[in-house]
């Protein structure tokens, strides 16, 4: 099976488990990632946001422009990184998503991983890195990569989290700002 199928698959699945309900019933639909299925790079941010609800697609507003600014930046093309979040149905008022939420999402991402087998995992935010680092401090370990182990579908297997800061975060705040286009270098480093 080619990793499109695999992912159109995966999708399926998460519909058919009935994934989180409450928040499906009042989101447009389900915003499960887009890209390269050979990506070197997975970009995972936290949930959809309004447009991404209305489009389908994350990162298409603000935060996402300036994301696509900071790919072009170390010369990325959006269509050869994956794109997803941790919560792929926006959350009410785009409030925090719930631990429970996150909880329910987690295998299902970590499958499209499996499927996608990047070089590295980019996290985007604090909710994010945490889901992969426990104790993640985003001002102290942004840009540095760690080696974790995860289990899927009963295997472990070992990858690369790159913890970044939200561009949203950053978008506004010219420290974070800095630190983030200069962080997308070692995105850029990590996957040539
Ligand atoms: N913020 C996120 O974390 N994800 C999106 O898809 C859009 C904004």
């Amino acid at each position: 099976m080619t990793k499109q199928a695999e992912l159109d698959n995966l999708k399926k699945k998460i519909l058919e488990d009935n994934i989180c309900p409450e928040l499906a019933s009042t989101a447009t639909q389900l915003v499960f990632g887009s890209g390269s299925v050979d990506a070197d790079v997975v970009f995972i941010g936290e949930a959809p946001g309004k447009k991404e609800d209305l489009s389908g697609e994350p990162f298409v507003g603000a935060a996402g422009k300036f994301f696509d600014e900071m790919l072009g930046g170390v010369n990325i093309k959006r269509k050869d990184v994956y794109i997803t979040n941790i919560v792929k149905y926006r959350p009410p008022d785009n409030r925090d998503p719930l631990p429970e939420e996150k909880k329910e999402f987690w295998p299902y991402l970590l499958k499209q991983i499996a499927i996608i087998k990047p070089k590295i995992i980019a996290t985007l935010g604090r909710h994010s890195g945490q889901a992969f680092i426990q104790d993640l401090r985003i001002s102290a370990d942004h840009g540095q990569p760690k080696q974790i182990k995860v289990i899927v579908d009963g295997k472990e297997e070992e990858i690369l989290i790159l913890p970044l800061y939200h561009p949203a975060a950053a978008l506004y705040n010219g420290s974070l700002r800095e630190t983030l286009i200069e962080d997308f270098e070692i995105v850029n480093k990590l996957i040539t």
